[in-house]
């Protein structure tokens, strides 16, 4: 079978299992996500196993991030699956004082969703739970680049999940263009700018919403006046987990050349601990994907201006970056003009806050931004001047792990978010629903709207919209509803005795 009739059986199948309305209940999504449950806990070895074919990644982060995060996730939507589905039903108002206002949150029907590698089960399972909670049906690509963890996903899915609704199509970049052509009613795109260009494009022709989780150069201040040695572990931390391979991983490090000078003293320490002294022995120290990914990191450390002051090493053959540091770092240095995704971390030293705001401000709008000062009045400036996707002050990366926080860009960093009940709002579709009374009543109170039109109606519905729509009883005391139920009734009353 050519790849484009198995594309179009696959989708086929998807749309008619969702057209047969066999997602709607919630019944059915519930039970999905027990399976989908059941599926990550009796798939732990698994999935360990896969990852650390692919990225050779310790199980302390497989763990952590791969598996219990989403087996967390998938508990909350069962959990508040209920209460996130509940229209909201709106209050009383003039106009539709006999009817019944309510917004639905419906899903789109056929979710795309292209996962990326740096975390493979992650940035496809996750969205993928908010699509299938929202009563999507589900075609998920993951990356082709961690190809044991896509054939793993591909197995588990089919093995737990409704054979109708959720599918696994694996397919490389040349396949996936052949794949965006068909109509989807949503695509939820992980991964690069350049490639999320390329799936928008593709999406507006069948004028398809889309959420794109970009990346981007996210940067980290330390302030003068900061605890450096904590603000340094973490700072690492977000650098050096999965090899910096994470795309809310702080990219670049500003603050003064007398923090400068501390951070790398700390730094070096820190560094030997960590990884027993070598990294490249060490097991808690992720690989590089691949070789395209390590010659190209070689490449950035090979033309720097800067110095290099830890680290530095790169083993193409093992896929090896040593965790590195470079200081005296320009802002036009090949380090500063492209996302790093790897664990090096140039330092751009500043004078002040102002400059710190200023470089930010002069680039694209990162994915994240990190702030670590004593004086909350620093962190807010840096916070309030600037935007980006999230903020975490205090900490890298640790925004994320709260799942009442959205996840996503703005600008170059993408569009959309998702967590929690935003992944169930945007895998949702917030359907006005309006529930007219065809009572009598009802018909005389709007039989002023029909011709022959006449002054005195104008005058009329002039008076009513001016005085009375603002009731829209939504909160506030209770004397503002009893307030506008008398007014309406009173209102009711005399257009049906006129
Ligand atoms: P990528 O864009 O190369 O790949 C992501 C997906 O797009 C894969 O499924 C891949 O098969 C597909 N793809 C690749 N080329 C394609 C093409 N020409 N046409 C159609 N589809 C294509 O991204 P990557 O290299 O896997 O990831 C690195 C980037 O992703 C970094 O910029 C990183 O910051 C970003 N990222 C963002 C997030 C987030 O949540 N915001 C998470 C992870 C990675």
């Amino acid at each position: 079978m050519s790849i484009d009739a198995s594309f179009e059986k696959v989708i086929t199948v998807a749309r008619n299992a969702f057209n047969s309305g066999k997602t709607r209940p919630l019944s059915f999504r519930l039970a999905q996500l027990r399976k989908f449950v059941k599926m990550m806990e009796e798939s732990r070895t698994e999935i360990q196993h896969a990852i650390n074919l692919d990225l050779r990644k310790h199980k302390l982060e497989v763990t952590l991030y791969e598996i219990e995060g989403i087996i967390h996730e998938a508990k909350v939507f069962i959990d508040n699956l209920k209460s996130y589905a509940s229209p909201d039903v709106l209050p009383f108002n003039l106009l539709a004082a006999l009817d019944k206002g309510m917004i639905e949150k419906v899903p789109f029907g056929v979710v795309l969703i292209l996962g990326a590698w740096n975390y493979p089960f992650l940035l496809s399972l996750q969205p993928m739970i908010g699509a299938l909670a929202a009563g999507n049906s589900v075609v998920l690509k993951p990356s082709e680049v961690a190809p044991h963890t896509a054939q793993l996903m591909a197995e588990m899915i089919t093995k737990y999940l409704d054979p109708e609704c959720y599918h696994v199509i694996q397919a490389n970049p040349e396949e996936t263009q052949h794949l965006l052509k068909y109509k989807f009613d949503y695509i939820f795109y992980t991964g690069s700018s350049n490639v999320g260009k390329l799936v928008m494009q593709a999406a507006s022709q069948h004028l398809c919403p889309v959420t794109l989780e970009l990346g981007g150069k996210s940067p980290a201040y330390i302030d003068d006046n900061s605890d450096y040695e904590i603000a340094c572990k973490r700072v690492l931390w977000g650098r050096y987990a999965n090899a910096g391979q994470t795309c809310i991983a702080p990219d670049y490090l500003l603050c003064s050349k007398k923090v400068e000078t501390e951070f790398v003293k700390c730094a070096q320490t820190i560094v030997k601990e960590w990884y027993e002294g070598d990294a490249q022995k060490s097991q808690s120290f992720t690989r590089i994907i691949s070789e395209r990914h390590c010659l190209r990191l070689k490449n950035l450390l090979d033309t720097t201006r800067g110095k290099i002051v830890l680290g530095g090493r790169v083993d193409v053959q093992d896929l090896f970056v040593e965790p590195t540091i470079v200081v005296d770092v320009a802002l036009d240095d090949p380090l500063m003009m492209e996302e790093i995704f790897g664990p090096i971390l140039p330092i751009v030293s500043v004078n002040s806050i102002h400059e710190a705001i200023d470089i930010v401000n002069s680039r694209p709008r990162p994915l994240a931004l990190y702030s670590f000062a004593k004086n909350s009045k620093v962190n807010n400036d840096f916070k309030d001047k600037t935007i980006s996707g999230g903020v975490c002050i205090g900490d890298t990366m640790w925004h994320c792990v709260w799942n009442g926080l959205p996840f996503g860009g703005v600008g170059n960093s993408g569009m959309g978010r998702y967590q929690g009940k935003s992944s169930f709002d945007t895998f949702s579709h917030h359907r006005s629903v309006l529930d007219r009374s065809m009572s009598p009543l009802s018909e005389k109170l709007g039989e002023a709207r029909y011709p022959p039109y006449n002054d005195t109606k104008i005058n009329m519905f002039t008076f009513i919209i001016r005085h009375f729509l603002k009731f829209d009883v939504t909160a506030g005391p209770i004397f503002t509803h009893i307030l506008a139920f008398l007014i309406g009734a009173g209102i009711i009353a005399l257009i049906a005795w006129a």
